[in-house]
């Protein structure tokens, strides 16, 4: 392709998206086509010869396209979002014009500065203490991975990274019932192994309870088990339980165990003073990792991961092949030595280019919003007698159920599972569920980056039509 050609598609592709993003409500909000068909749509060959890019975009609009659930349409209720913004969009651009590969300093000074400052405004962004230190990762399960074998090697003195497992006994893991499986995911790839996972249970409000945690610690350490990481959430998946970080932190404090927190949804509402109490008993946190990437309006993939010992996490990490020393080692960050891939994109410049267009107050007064959407829609829920709200409403995620009179629970509960996939399969909608107590719950998340009071009142007036059509 020569320049000229690239100018003229790179304008006529920015029409696109203008348009996109001016139009992306009246796309479908969850694709709707068969497994297969896309895959089928394309050829079984690629093309021995050279395809215009016009052709190429023909494809995209027609073949593609119908194949795309539309996480920035506004009605977007479902999982957690994936938001993006113009200022991610364009930074993007220049990130993917560049090219660069930044692994360590040496590969591109700029990026590896930007990102340290980055994660300085953040950090004092959701009042974290200054003695933390970030990184950007791709994902909060990279994130929650790195903490993972940074507390396994610490508990075991560095001994697993050298010797491997067999000598370091029986490694625990805890976290709530509640937890995401990411967690799962990590104790698996660390070795320490999901029989060693261990879920405690949660309370009314689906945060973990300490009491029960306090217990299993004792007992497994009175009977040869090495406690090695607690991981508390803040804003769990299923319903945004907050776990309590201050007596979750003592007991960690007391038993030397390393605490992780997961805040990857919540922790963006920390940017807001009245969303502070989450952090009390922060001075007991050891790393915490919040995704950019999810209500941070900054294009995926972009997470937040900040560790208060940075030596421990670089001793774990560090490797030092000939061809990777330079001159400036040790007086700057090379981010390689802080997570787990040698490459890295430059996503600093994402942040930066959000965190500057918005302003803090920008993204306070966007957040701020996406929280009293959710208030709203939790009253007006309250308000209708066969609905009811099945967990409490502390960030942005709705959790509730219809329950018509004269049903039982086994039949309310394929109601509802009906009605989700009734919904869903309109296009005019996408929310997804979650099980509480045996229940089947209806989980809305009204986090869309664009999403207003309208779209809630819309989607709630449907939710109520279609529920009640499939009794009548
Ligand atoms: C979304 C989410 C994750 C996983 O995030 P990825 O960046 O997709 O890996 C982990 N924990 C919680 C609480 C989440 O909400």
């Amino acid at each position: 392709m020569t320049s000229d050609e690239f100018r003229k598609h790179a304008h006529e592709l920015v029409e696109w998206m203008a348009g996109y993003m001016e139009n992306v409500e009246n796309w479908p909000v969850k694709s709707s086509v068969k497994p297969g068909e896309i895959f089928n749509k394309i050829p079984d060959k690629p093309p021995q010869n050279s395809e215009s890019f016009d052709s190429l975009m023909r494809d995209f609009n027609e073949i593609i396209m119908p194949g795309i659930t539309h996480w920035q349409n506004p009605n977007f209720f479902a999982f957690f979002p994936a938001n993006t913004s113009p200022a991610s969009i364009l930074a993007e651009m220049l990130i993917a014009t560049l090219g660069s590969q930044c692994m360590i300093w040496e590969t591109s000074p700029a990026a590896a500065e930007l990102e340290e400052k980055m994660m300085i405004w953040l950090r004092d962004m959701i009042e974290l203490p200054s003695e933390f230190e970030g990184v950007i990762q791709d994902s909060a399960s990279t994130a929650t991975l790195v903490a993972i074998l940074t507390a396994r090697e610490k508990s075991t003195n560095f001994s697993v990274n050298t010797e491997g497992l067999k000598k370091s006994g029986s490694l625990k893991v805890y976290c709530s019932e509640q937890t995401h499986s990411s967690v799962e995911k990590a104790v698996k790839i660390s070795g320490i192994g999901n029989r060693n996972l261990v879920k405690i249970p949660v309370r009314n409000d689906f945060s973990m309870d300490p009491q029960k945690l306090k217990e299993t610690i004792l007992r497994d350490k009175n009977s040869g088990q090495i406690p090695c990481c607690v991981v508390a959430t803040l804003g769990t998946t299923g319903t945004s339980a907050i776990d309590p970080v201050r007596a979750i932190g003592e007991i960690c404090h007391d038993n030397d165990i390393w605490l992780h927190v997961d805040a990857a949804m919540g922790g963006t509402a920390l940017i807001l003073p009245e969303f502070q109490w989450m952090l009390d008993g922060k001075e007991y946190i050891d790393s915490f990792v919040f995704n950019p990437h999810k209500w941070m309006f900054t294009n995926f993939d972009c997470t937040a991961y900040f560790v208060k010992d940075v030596q421990t996490l670089i001793k774990t990490f560090e490797i030092l092949p000939e061809y990777l020393k330079t001159r400036t080692r040790g007086k700057v960050n090379d981010y390689r030595d802080w997570g787990v891939p040698l490459g890295r994109r430059f996503r600093a410049l994402k942040l930066w280019s959000v965190i500057r267009t918005f302003g803090v107050n920008g993204l306070r007064d966007k957040v701020r919003s996406h929280i009293a959407i959710a208030a709203e829609l939790s009253e007006m829920i309250s308000e209708e007698l066969d609905f009811e709200i099945l967990a409490p409403v502390t960030i942005c995620v709705v959790c509730f159920r219809y329950i018509p009179a004269g049903h039982s629970e086994d039949q309310i509960n394929a109601l509802n599972e009906k009605l989700n996939h009734k919904l869903n399969d309109s296009g005019k909608l996408y929310l997804s569920h979650t099980v509480l107590d045996g229940r089947y719950t209806l989980r809305m998340v009204t986090a869309q980056t664009n999403v207003t009071i309208d779209h809630v009142r819309k989607a709630w007036f449907l939710i109520k039509e279609t529920a009640r059509s499939l009794i009548s």
